[in-house]
């Protein structure tokens, strides 16, 4: 589409619904159809062999690549302004599948110290297992993220609004220290999304998403995402081999020299998906599609919603307090303004007066919200961390995380926000009784 200026840009509510999908060339099928096929029959020998080369880009085997899940691969990719994706088959593997062609025995990576519980115990305990260390530090810090960069440090990893603890992250500030050192710096945008924050924007070369959330939106599809800006120079010198060495399972070809700016999103195709298996199942990608398509709408509607049930908790004589960066009495309310300006997102947690054994009985008392180990649905979501998510955790990292014994994790639907409410009315004072 062109005018008078030029190429016309989309806008975001345009691309959540077409970007990635065209009427199928097979049927003229309007909405992206379910590939629900494992394999492609080669046009003749020659072109299996170019495919199997990677010297013509096309289909084989459905743990490389499938026409519904390359449909929300794009999508993912436009919305973010990345120059490819690759989906995964949840978002821990999004994470595993990032660092892969980053990482040998041997190196580490900078890491935020507020991050989804699950994303601890991966860093800290399961990474071991492969030889990779994380380096836990206050991204609040710059000097001190600087500082525990070192020669076996291969990226910097944050989330940009961070679940659960009402904290939001300084992104260009970030960004910055990792330009300085020559490093990708690695964005868990799941609890943003796109819609509230595009880190690429910002600086970051990759980010991550756990498409679980609120990209699928109504907790119906697990699923993962890794986008690439395009724009990481892994030549620059000899500390990403994978991407800028020849590969000897392909006669040699050097990732980067041959694709570019896809080299990463090639290489996590041909070596990651081929290699790890952590693919996403087309019917995921395809309710994640239909999920994206109303990313925008309910996005401003978690946002409104969250303000006015944290508002009023604040108030709430039965609450000691109310972690939430879209709140003024919050330390990251200027920030979250600045660099988030659409909203601070549907997530925060609050502490209620009486402790532990109150937030146990308020997680048991309520009607309209539920109680479970999941985030980003259309559906009211609460969830007491020490006992459930965190509890895997130290004290330490518990209350670096935002999730004390005395704080309940909320994750604010888009119902009726005087419904939600009432809810929490009556649950705090069985709570508190
Ligand atoms: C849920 C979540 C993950 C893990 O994603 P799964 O799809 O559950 O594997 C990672 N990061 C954040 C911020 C999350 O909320």
């Amino acid at each position: 589409m062109t005018d008078e200026q030029g190429p016309r840009a989309y806008g975001f509510d345009t691309l959540q619904i077409h970007a990635g999908a065209r009427p199928d060339p097979a049927t003229g099928a309007r909405q992206t159809p379910i590939y629900q096929n494992t394999a492609y029959v080669f046009r003749d020998a020659e072109h299996a062999a170019a495919l199997f080369n990677l010297q013509e880009v096309g289909y084989i085997y459905s743990r490389l690549t499938n026409p519904t899940v390359s449909a929300l691969q794009e999508r993912i990719a436009t919305l973010e302004g990345g120059a490819g994706a690759v989906c995964t088959g949840s978002g821990h593997a999004a994470q595993i599948m990032a660092l892969f062609p980053l990482m040998s025995p041997g190196d580490d990576v900078v890491v935020s110290n507020r991050l989804y519980g699950g994303t601890v115990t991966q860093f800290s305990q399961t990474f071991k297992r492969f030889g990779w260390k994380a380096k836990f530090v206050d991204m609040d810090k710059p000097g001190e993220v600087a500082r525990a960069c070192g020669k076996r440090t291969k990226a910097i990893f944050c989330e940009s609004i961070c679940n659960p603890g009402g904290y939001v992250t300084d992104l260009p500030k970030i960004a910055a220290v990792a330009e300085k050192k020559g490093l990708p710096l690695i964005v868990d945008n799941t609890s943003a999304t796109p819609y509230l924050c595009k880190p690429i924007e910002m600086g970051a070369t990759l980010v991550v998403h756990s498409t679980t959330k609120y990209l699928s939106g109504s907790g119906q599809a697990m699923g993962g995402a890794i986008v690439d800006s395009g724009a990481f120079d892994w030549s620059a010198s000899d500390r990403y081999p994978s991407l800028s060495e020849p590969e000897p399972a392909y006669h040699g070809l050097k990732f980067h020299e041959t694709f570019g700016p896809l080299a990463f999103t090639f290489h996590s195709i041909a070596i990651g998906l081929r290699d790890l298996g952590m693919t996403q199942a087309p019917m995921n990608a395809f309710l994640t599609l239909l999920g994206i398509e109303t990313l925008s709408l309910r996005m401003a509607k978690h946002v409104e919603n969250a303000k006015k049930v944290a508002e009023w908790l604040e108030n709430d004589p039965r609450v000691e307090s109310v972690s939430y960066a879209g709140l003024k009495s919050s330390p990251y309310y200027r920030r979250a303004r600045k660099i988030y300006p659409k909203g601070a997102g549907g997530l925060f947690t609050f502490a209620v007066k009486g402790g532990y054994e109150a937030c146990v009985k308020l997680v048991d008392s309520v009607e309209i919200f539920s109680h479970v180990a999941n985030l980003g649905d259309t559906r009211s979501l609460l969830i007491h961390s020490a006992s459930t998510t965190h509890r895997q955790l130290t004290p330490e990292q518990q209350e670096a995380a935002g999730a004390g014994p005395n704080r309940v994790r909320m994750s604010i639907g888009i119902e009726d926000a005087a419904d939600l409410i009432a809810d929490l009315d009556q649950a705090l004072a069985k709570a508190t009784a």
